[in-house]
């Protein structure tokens, strides 16, 4: 899953970019009011970390542009203003969830769970799908009842797989979802996780689709 944070304080921005990839989401990084507004036009995140306060356009006039062009991505705004008022408003333009600042990290990847949750419309922490049972909030993973043991990306790579189950997911979503935006990928990235995924798991636990991306099938055989 690929988290856009929008940060303009370093120390902040760094413990939850840190606290992020710790948890395998793929993380961009930004700290300018004006290049969030332009990278939430074209919406690769699954998720939208916003601070307020920001050099170049304010957080709330972002928010308030993001939602007037339709963008429907799930915004959680963080604050000091903790002012009811600013929250309201907050709220009424179209953030999904507020979080006020000084606020533990935990309590931030706890929300973005439950958000995540809630936008899909799922009632727990756990996706499945071709005889896998993926657990987010303890990121546990079984395969025909055996737990699994991942690395971060691939956990990340089976659960942008999963999310899609019975589709195919294209090898740049995949790259956008495992490694985000920041960091250059090299071109058989994804292949070369597959290919560890598939011993972990076993051959046919994930499909190719030729020249598109991967598949994992809702059923398993
Ligand atoms: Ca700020």
């Amino acid at each position: 899953m690929h988290i856009l944070l929008v940060e303009d304080d370093n120390q902040l921005g760094e413990a939850i970019r840190h606290a992020l990839v710790q948890q395998s989401y793929a993380v961009t990084w930004l700290r300018d009011g004006k290049e969030a507004a332009r990278a939430l036009r074209d919406p690769t995140a699954d998720l939208v970390l916003l601070d307020l306060g920001l050099p170049g356009m304010d957080g709330m006039d972002v928010l308030l542009e993001a939602r007037r062009d339709g963008v429907k991505t799930p915004i959680l705004v963080m604050t000091a203003r903790d002012a009811l008022e600013t929250r309201i408003r907050g709220l009424d333009i179209g953030a999904d969830d507020y979080l006020v600042k000084p606020f533990h990290v935990g309590e931030l990847v706890a929300r973005i769970r439950s958000l995540t949750r809630r936008v899909r419309g799922l009632a727990e922490n756990l996706i499945e799908a071709g005889g896998m049972k993926l657990n987010l909030a303890t990121a546990e993973v079984e395969f025909r009842g055996d737990q699994v043991s991942l690395t971060r990306r691939e956990f990340a790579l089976l659960q942008a797989l999963m999310e899609h189950a019975g589709h195919i997911v294209r090898r740049e979503a995949l790259e956008n979802s495992v490694y985000g935006l920041d960091t250059v990928v090299e071109r058989n990235a994804i292949e070369v996780q597959v290919h560890w995924l598939r011993r972990k798991l076993c051959p046919e636990a994930i499909r190719t689709v030729r020249g598109i991306g991967y598949m994992i099938p809702r059923e398993s055989k």
